[in-house]
C-alpha cells in the first residue's frame, strides 16, 4: 500500500531520478552533499548492474578513466574513480598494472560502489507513472511520492531488426544476453551479426575459447564495408567536449543530422586493441593451428531473412551491398544479434507527454537538458542520454556525463558553475570579426 493511501501526504523531493545507470548515478553523486536539494533516485533492477550480460572477459572501457561519475565536473567529489581505488586500498596496484584501458568489469564495480554508498539511490522500485498537479506525482511499484523536478535516465534498450524479433530465444538473442546464453557451443556453428564494438567483442570471445569449448564455425556479418575502427584521435575527441556539445545544440537540425552521420565512427567503431586481438587470433587459427575453416568474415552484407531450417538450424540470407542481386546463404545453430541499442521509451511520462514539446523522435530540451513544456518554469523534466539529435553522439556516451549532470544540478540549485575553456577549434563561424593568419 502506498504512503498516500495510508493517509500520509506523499514524501516530497526537490528531484526524483528515474533509472540508475551511469547518467543518473553521476547526478546522484554530485547532489549527495547538497542537503538543499532533497533527492531520490529509483531503479527497477534489484541491485546495481551495468551491461552485465556483456562483461566479456578482457573487455575494457572505451573512454579515459577521468570520465567517471564526477571528476570532469567536480574533481574533489568523494565518488570519483580515484576515490574508489583509494578506499579499496588498491590505488598503487592499479597504477602498477599499467592498464592501457580500465577493465570494464572494474569500472562496473566502481559504479556499484558509488551506488551502494549513496543512501538516496534505491533499487527494486520501478517508476510506473509521472503526472503533474502543481508538483510532479510519481507512482512507483511501491508508493507515490512528489517532486519539483524529474530527471529521466532510463538509458537504452537492445535493438534487433524486425526480421528476427519473433524468433528470439535460447539460440537467437541480442548480444546484451551474451554471457548468459552463449554457452555450451562446442561443435556448433555460430553467427554474429553486427560490426560495432559489441559484435567484435562477441566474435573475439568465441574465437578465443579453448578448443574443447569452441564452436566448429564462427561467422561475422556486418553491414559496414569492413570492420572499422573507432576514431579516438585528439581533434575527433573534441566532439566529446562541453563546448562542442553547446555548439552542436545551436546548429540547425539538418546540420546536426549531418554531423552525427559524418562522425558516427567516433562513437560506434571498434577499438583498435579489439581489432588487433581478433586479427592476431585469426592468424594463429589459420597459420599456427591449421584451422582454415574455423571462421568466416562477411562484411558489407545485410541480413535480409532468417528462417528455421529442416534440421532445426537457422538459415540466414544476406545481400551483398555491392552485388545486391546475389543472395548469399549462411547456416547457423546460434545467432548473436549485435545490432545496437535504441533509446528506452519513457512510457511512464504518458500522463504529461502531451504537454512536452517534441523534435522528431525526441523531446525538445533547453540548454540545461530540461524538456520544454507548457508547465510552470520552476518545475522541469530533465533528460539524460536521450537527445542525441539535439546534443550529438556524446549524449549517449560516458564522456559528458559529469558535465551534463552538473548543468542539471546547477539548475536545481539555482547556481551556474563555470564551463571548462572552449576548444582550440572555432566551431562556429565568426561573421563579424576579421580572421587573419595571426588572429588579429
Ligand atoms: C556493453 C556496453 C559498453 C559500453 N561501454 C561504454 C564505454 O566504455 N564508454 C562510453 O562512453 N560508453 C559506453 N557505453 C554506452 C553508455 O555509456 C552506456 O550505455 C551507459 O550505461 C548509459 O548510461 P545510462 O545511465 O544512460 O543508462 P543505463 O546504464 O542503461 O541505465 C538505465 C537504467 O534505468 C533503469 N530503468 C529504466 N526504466 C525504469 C523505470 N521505469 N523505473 C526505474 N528504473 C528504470 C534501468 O533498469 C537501468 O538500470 C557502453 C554501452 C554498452 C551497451
Amino acid at each position: 500500500m502506498g504512503n498516500e493511501s495510508r493517509g500520509h501526504p506523499p514524501v516530497h523531493y526537490r528531484c526524483v531520478g528515474v533509472g540508475v545507470g551511469p547518467a543518473n548515478l553521476s547526478l546522484a553523486s554530485l547532489l549527495h552533499d547538497h542537503a538543499d536539494v532533497p533527492n531520490l533516485f529509483l531503479d527497477r533492477k534489484e541491485a546495481f548492474a551495468w551491461h552485465d550480460g556483456q562483461q566479456m572477459p578482457g573487455s575494457t572501457l572505451q573512454v579515459s578513466l577521468f570520465k567517471d561519475l564526477v571528476s570532469l565536473a567536480d574533481p574533489t567529489n568523494r565518488f570519483s574513480f580515484l576515490s574508489y581505488l583509494h578506499e579499496q586500498g588498491r590505488v598503487h596496484h592499479f597504477l602498477n598494472a599499467q592498464f592501457s584501458a580500465v577493465p570494464r568489469q572494474e569500472f562496473r564495480n566502481y559504479l556499484a560502489w558509488a551506488a551502494e554508498r549513496n543512501p538516496h539511490v534505491v533499487f527494486g522500485e520501478e517508476v510506473h507513472e509521472v503526472a503533474f498537479d502543481r508538483v510532479f506525482r510519481v507512482r512507483t511499484s511501491r508508493r507515490t511520492i512528489t517532486a519539483d523536478n524529474i530527471v529521466v535516465g532510463v538509458g537504452s534498450s537492445p535493438y534487433v531488426p524486425p526480421q528476427a524479433r519473433e524468433l528470439l530465444g535460447p539460440t537467437q538473442f541480442h548480444v546484451s544476453e551474451f554471457i548468459m546464453k552463449a554457452v555450451d557451443l562446442a561443435g556448433k556453428r555460430v553467427t554474429v551479426v553486427g560490426g560495432g564494438q559489441s559484435g567484435a567483442e562477441a566474435f573475439l570471445d568465441l574465437i578465443t575459447r579453448p578448443a574443447a569449448d569452441r564452436p566448429r564455425r564462427i561467422s561475422w556479418l556486418s553491414r559496414r564495408r569492413t570492420y572499422l575502427p573507432i576514431d579516438d584521435s585528439p581533434f575527433t575527441n573534441d566532439f566529446y567536449t562541453p563546448s562542442f556539445s553547446d555548439h552542436f545544440y545551436r546548429l540547425p537540425a539538418d546540420a546536426r543530422r549531418a554531423v552525427n552521420r559524418d562522425t558516427l565512427l567516433s562513437s560506434d567503431g571498434i577499438s583498435e586493441d579489439t581489432l588487433r586481438a581478433i586479427y592476431q587470433q585469426l592468424y594463429v587459427h589459420r597459420f599456427v593451428e591449421g584451422l582454415p575453416d574455423l571462421v568466416g568474415l562477411y562484411p558489407n552484407r545485410e541480413v535480409t531473412t532468417v528462417t528455421r531450417g529442416v534440421r532445426g538450424n537457422w538459415e540466414i540470407t544476406a545481400r551483398h551491398n555491392d552485388e545486391p542481386h546475389a543472395a548469399e546463404q549462411h547456416e547457423a545453430d546460434l545467432i548473436v544479434w549485435a545490432t545496437g541499442f535504441r533509446p528506452a521509451p519513457a512510457t511512464f511520462l504518458a500522463p504529461i507527454a502531451g504537454r512536452l514539446e517534441r523534435e522528431g523522435d525526441e523531446f525538445r530540451v533547453d540548454e540545461d537538458f530540461a524538456v520544454r513544456w507548457d508547465g510552470p518554469p520552476q518545475h522541469a523534466v530533465f533528460l539524460q542520454n536521450a537527445v542525441r539529435a539535439q546534443r550529438g553522439l556524446a549524449d549517449v556516451n560516458l564522456s559528458l556525463n559529469a558535465w551534463r549532470s552538473r548543468r542539471i544540478a546547477d539548475r536545481l540549485r539555482g547556481v551556474r558553475s563555470d564551463d571548462p575553456l572552449a576548444s582550440f577549434v572555432e566551431w562556429s563561424s565568426k561573421p563579424d570579426s576579421k580572421q587573419t593568419w595571426n588572429g588579429r
